[in-house]
């Protein structure tokens, strides 16, 4: 079991009241969940200890660890609000209190579920941290799913890949993602799991040991070559991203190529330009596999260099270079952002955006970041930084002005479909589903903007209302005061908030 020692040594400060809070926290959950056990008979402990250490590994400050610590003690031990709140306080109640609505209800029918999903959102929207506990719970619940009764473990696996997994992607938290796909795999798509296995045994490789050889080679080039500050790490790739890669390559583990993979973690975005050419020189290159996420990041801010390349030794390793904080950001994602007190974000960057897609021309500097106080951000910080899709989410089921039907097809249509990311002008990223119209972009943007469209130009050419927008367009809306939206607007909105808007504008008109 991860002691309070454990959990106190993972995290960023060395203030003592940190220290303590954490202490005090553990302590209270020890007593709380004293008489309780978990599935495998284990005491409760070894699972909120383990959520508590997962948080303050993955960089997240001692109240979020704390709140981790106390996370199942208003649900499932006579521990009251008011008692955390005495003890704790209102922000370390706010977290506990976001996550105890969500298990409150799981495991249950249907309605419940998606029930508890809405206040999923309803807290995030108000302080990311809820989610971020919530997903680190869920993925020791993976962890421990064997000892879970066997008519229940299909239907946790499942949820987790269809909703806690596309959340972590969608924030941006590769690492937990991953975790959560291969832990679910096995559970959901039990067959095609075991042929996986199968393919990958079939090749028979070493993998391993092939990949620690190679990086012995990389690692005296690379030294060789008089970069000092560098490190490298190596993985296999997950099963589950495994299994759809040879899916779609009629099951040809030979065609691949990012089955292995090797990172190169460097300390600037000049050292990432100069790695990946002393690489070509080492290892033959594939044609057309290289790219610059750097000049040009994925839509969830993903940034790294990518090459494939075969080595001497006739193995084909993809090569991922980024820098420490690139690293940081594709394993942590948006809980990257609040490890700091903003040290990152460019003073007058006026993007809400900012956090989820950071601006190519934000200087990388080691020293800002060495030099940043660690702190955690407050509750207020963190509303900046939700990302507007989850707010979006969380503001329109607080009123409680639509039903339960209406909330389930509208997640499924707007949430859990296919995204993607077109841009304002000034370069602020929309988040639209697949299919989406300039008539959802107006809306997403502001209702008036919606109620007031004119015109639009996409990449700069005047388009038809009905166009459909694709990944990285660029959306200008021009609104004049005596436009309105008119019935046939209905038939191109995709998205539930566009729709809503132009049913109640028309309804006002009519009446
Ligand atoms: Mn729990």
């Amino acid at each position: 079991m991860k002691t309070a020692a454990d959990i106190i040594g993972q995290i960023h400060s060395s203030l003592e009241s940190d220290k303590e809070l954490i202490e005090r926290a553990y302590a209270f959950a020890e007593k709380a969940h004293e008489e309780h056990k978990r599935y495998s008979g284990e005491p409760y402990m070894i699972h909120i200890s383990n959520v508590g250490f997962k948080l303050a590994a993955m960089g997240m400050g001692p109240r979020t660890v704390a709140a981790g610590l106390l996370h199942d003690t208003i649900e499932d031990t006579p521990v009251t609000i008011e008692d955390i709140k005495r003890e704790f306080g209102e922000e370390i109640l706010f977290l506990v209190e976001g996550v105890t609505k969500l298990s409150s209800v799981r495991y249950y029918g249907t309605d419940r579920h998606n029930e508890s999903l809405r206040k999923l959102f309803v807290a995030t929207s108000q302080d990311i941290r809820v989610l971020i506990i919530k997903l680190n719970d869920r993925l020791h619940n993976m962890e421990t799913l064997s000892h879970v009764p066997p008519e229940k473990q299909l239907r946790i696996a499942r949820e987790t890949l269809e909703i806690y997994v596309p959340i972590a992607h969608r924030l941006g938290m590769g690492k937990i993602r991953k975790e959560l796909e291969d832990l679910a795999f096995p559970y959901v798509y039990p067959e095609e799991y075991k042929h996986v296995i199968e393919v990958l045994e079939k090749k028979n490789g070493k993998y391993n040991e092939t990949l620690e050889r190679e990086r012995k080679v990389l690692q005296k080039r690379l030294a060789d070559s008089g970069l000092l500050d560098f490190h490298t790490s190596f993985r296999v790739k997950g099963l589950f991203s495994l299994y759809h890669k040879l899916k779609r390559k009629e099951w040809d583990i030979a065609v691949v190529y990012d089955l292995l993979a090797m990172r190169v973690v460097v300390t600037s975005v000049e050292d990432c330009y100069r790695t990946l050419g002393i690489i070509h020189e080492l290892w033959r290159p594939l044609p057309g596999r290289m790219k610059d996420y750097i000049a040009f990041p994925k839509p969830n801010g993903y940034k790294s260099l990518h090459t494939t390349v075969t080595t001497q030794n006739e193995t084909i390793l993809e090569i991922q270079i980024r820098t420490k904080d690139m690293h940081q950001e594709s394993e942590f994602g948006i809980a990257s952002h609040l490890m700091y007190k903003q040290p990152l974000v460019t003073p007058g960057a006026s993007s809400k955006f900012a956090n989820l897609i950071p601006s190519l021309f934000r200087p990388f500097s080691r020293r800002a970041i060495t030099e940043t106080v660690i702190k955690e951000t407050t509750t207020k910080d963190h509303k900046e930084k939700i990302p507007k899709w989850i707010n979006q989410i969380g503001t329109m089921y607080t009123k409680e002005q639509s039903s339960e039907a209406d909330f389930i097809s509208d997640m499924r249509d707007d949430f859990f479909s296919n995204r993607i990311f077109v841009f304002t002008p000034i370069g602020d990223v929309v988040d639209l589903p697949v299919g989406a119209t300039p008539v959802d972009f107006a809306f997403a943007i502001h209702s008036e903007i919606g109620n007031h469209m004119a015109g639009v130009k996409v990449n700069k050419k005047l388009v038809q209302f009905d166009t459909t927008l694709h990944n990285g367009d660029i959306v200008e809306i021009e609104t004049k005061k005596n436009a309105k939206p008119t019935k046939k607007w209905l038939d191109f909105a995709k998205t539930s908030v566009a729709k809503r808007h132009i049913r109640s504008t028309l309804e006002s008109q009519n009446s």
